[in-house]
């Protein structure tokens, strides 16, 4: 398997680091490790911008004038993909799609909304519910109608060119482990458009690493959840060259801690927000990584890890979604005067 095959541009700071949690580990009573890809750098960083250096590389090379995607307000994805235009100069249109209901000011224009603006997107507004994928189709079919070339990116760059994005990283990660002299027993992170999930797996097995990954559901119920997952995953090893690496059985996904749906925050999560910001000083966001995070604490508390596992959080990214969700986090407000 040999990715340098593919097209590729830099984006990233890579490799990011693979850190350990000791608080956090003391805590919950493993051995806790964070990958950082919350730092992969552009614009405030997250784990788009690892999809991005492959879905982009192709864009280029069709000669694309124009980037556009789809996603929820608040998507991580649509603004990592405003700054990856911005960087090679490619004009981009996002379509929104409201899947919270929410009026709120700071959910409408602050957070990823205000930085995909800031990067010189722009963007549509739909109502939740919507057909995105064939309202994308649309619109870039009457892009092309006035002459203009659009290169199209699925919600969350999740295809089978983005997914190299984490095959590259399961070859890092591995990497990092074994330069360090670190085993590693178990991989969990957030799991949604599934690019991220796939690409991992698709690594790992290839690499026949032997090292559970675990996906946290943030939208879909389970079987439909890893089915996606497990698609593009088959699609991915296609692509490199090693089709039938990943067996049904790899891909796993526990959907327990969506609550009551994509972008609606969670108590366990706010939770996981508050213990990882108070104990080990990092941000997660309320829509992805703190479900993920929330699914870690709650699995670590069931005993569901065994007491000398040392598990790996991926940390996918997404701290600016909090200031589209300050609204969330009233009761963590403590003024006091000393
Ligand atoms: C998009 C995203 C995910 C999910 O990754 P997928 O590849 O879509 O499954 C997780 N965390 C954050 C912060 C994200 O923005």
């Amino acid at each position: 398997m040999h990715l340098a095959r593919f097209p590729r541009i830099h984006l990233a700071h890579l490799p990011t680091p693979l850190e350990p949690m000791p608080r956090l580990s003391k805590e919950l009573g493993i051995e806790l490790w964070i990958k950082r890809d919350d730092c992969t750098g552009l614009s405030t960083g997250g784990n788009k911008t690892r999809k991005l250096e492959f879905l982009i590389a192709e864009a280029e090379a069709q000669g694309a004038d124009m980037l556009m995607t789809q996603g929820a307000t608040q998507s991580n994805h649509a603004r990592q993909t405003a700054a990856a235009a911005a960087k090679v100069g490619i004009d981009c249109h996002i379509l929104l799609e409201d899947r919270t209901g929410y009026n709120n000011p700071n959910y409408n224009t602050n957070g990823n909304v205000l930085l995909d603006h800031l990067h010189g997107a722009t963007t549509e507004k739909f109502p939740g519910g919507h057909d995105m994928v064939s309202e994308m189709e649309q619109a870039a079919e009457k892009k092309r109608s006035e002459g203009i070339n659009v290169y199209v990116i699925p919600g969350g760059g999740s295809n089978a060119t983005g997914a190299l994005g984490y095959v590259n990283c399961a070859f890092e990660l591995l990497g990092q482990a074994n330069e360090m002299g670190i085993r590693l027993d178990r991989i969990l992170h957030a799991t949604g458009s599934s690019g991220t999930q796939a690409g991992l797996i698709t690594g790992l097995c290839a690499m026949n690493a032997n090292i559970p990954l675990l996906g946290i559901g943030t939208r879909a119920p389970q079987a439909k959840q890893e089915q996606m997952v497990y698609d593009l995953a088959v699609k991915t090893a296609d692509k490199l060259g090693c089709a039938g690496v990943v067996n049904r059985s790899d891909v796993q996904a526990n959907t327990d801690y969506v609550g009551e749906g994509y972008g609606l925050p969670t108590k366990s999560g706010v939770e996981a927000i508050t213990m990882f910001a108070e104990l080990e000083g990092l941000l997660l966001d309320p829509v992805y990584s703190a479900k993920g995070a929330a699914g870690l604490i709650d699995l670590a508390r069931k005993g569901f890890f065994d007491k000398d596992e040392r598990v790996v959080f991926l940390h996918t990214g997404g701290a600016v979604g909090l200031f589209g969700y300050d609204f969330v986090f009233e009761e963590n407000r403590k003024w006091v005067s000393i």
